[in-house]
């Protein structure tokens, strides 16, 4: 087993569907609504993407009869954007066909996708509804982008961005990133289609629910969206509170590059990984 694999199941729902399943319905009961993805991305053959394109389908075979929606994240590199645009068009036009009453939402990935993933994304939005997008709020490109996606009216979630990226592309201060997120949000919820407020900042969400109650947004016309395993307690003062709360719940065998980008986001991650090796490569495990 890899060794950050004690650090992963905090984060994803299950290595398998049925036990991913059996988490999402227990989120379903706590009052949450959810967006499942399938981990994995860059495939390099069209293999590979058709292998991605299938589980989403038996994915979507399963939640058949859910009544209320879901949203399904998939990464086009995961779906054969790399390959080709056509190839990577054809295998989600597969998966919207196949989505009943939920979403098909494309995650947004590093920079180099940023604008294939957007082109797709308002292409297929034209004659598919059920379709939603991501912006990230520390690209500096957002400013344009957003006007985008609220002129065509198309569902999307707001997250501050989580690769590497360089100065001239992306903000790099905190201050900064928080600026734009809080600009952006409130653009959105103002004046875009069923937002995701994607964030697990406070200081955000004091300044958003704030703004919410001034301008007097309806609860119903947007979701606070957060990280499966990551503060729980602000997912259970937000449902609380009477929001609309969705968490984001990823599955399946491709974890480790989900989880590095976890582990990244937080320095206390980082000791949680190191104390465990230690406690592991010392023998120092209570059950024997
Ligand atoms: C629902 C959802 C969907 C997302 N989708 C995308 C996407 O499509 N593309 C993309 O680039 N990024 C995506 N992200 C990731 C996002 O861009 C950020 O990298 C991530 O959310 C951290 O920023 P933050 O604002 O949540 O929290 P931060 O300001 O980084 O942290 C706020 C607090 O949240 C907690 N926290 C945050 N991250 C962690 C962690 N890893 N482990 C433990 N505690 C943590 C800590 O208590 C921390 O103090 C998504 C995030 C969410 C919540």
């Amino acid at each position: 087993m890899h060794i950050l694999y004690p650090f992963a199941k905090r984060f994803i729902a299950g290595e398998d569907r049925e036990t991913a399943l059996k988490n999402i319905k227990t989120l379903y009961e706590q009052g949450f609504l959810c967006t499942v993805d399938v981990l994995g991305e860059s495939v390099h053959t069209e293999e590979q993407a058709v292998e991605a394109k299938n589980e989403y389908l038996a994915l979507l075979k399963s939640i058949e009869t859910f009544h209320r929606p879901v949203d399904i994240s998939v990464k086009v590199s995961a779906l054969g954007m790399d390959i080709g645009y056509d190839l990577c068009k054809k295998n989600v036009e597969e998966l919207i066909d196949a989505v009943f009453h939920h979403t098909v939402r494309f995650d947004m990935e590093g920079s180099d996708l940023t604008d294939r993933t957007l082109k797709l994304g308002l292409e297929l939005q034209k004659t598919h509804k059920n379709l939603g997008l991501v912006l990230q709020a520390y690209l500096r490109r957002t400013d344009r982008d957003i006007q985008s996606v609220i002129d065509q009216g198309v569902s999307t979630r707001l997250c501050k961005g989580a690769y590497k990226e360089q100065e001239d592309i992306a903000y790099q201060s905190m201050d900064e990133i928080r600026e734009k997120f809080y600009s952006h949000a409130c653009r959105l919820l103002k004046e875009g289609n069923l937002p995701a407020i994607a964030t697990h900042d406070e200081i955000l969400i004091e300044q958003i629910t704030t703004f919410i109650d001034k301008e007097n947004i309806s609860r119903e016309s947007f979701y606070f969206e957060l990280l499966y395993g990551v503060r729980r307690d602000i997912q259970q003062a937000l449902l609380k509170r009477g929001y609309q709360v969705r968490i984001y719940v990823p599955y399946g065998k491709a974890w480790l590059p989900y989880t590095l980008r976890r582990l990244g986001e937080r320095k206390e991650n980082i000791i949680f990984v190191v104390k465990n090796l230690i406690q592991e490569s010392l023998g120092l495990g209570k059950i024997k």
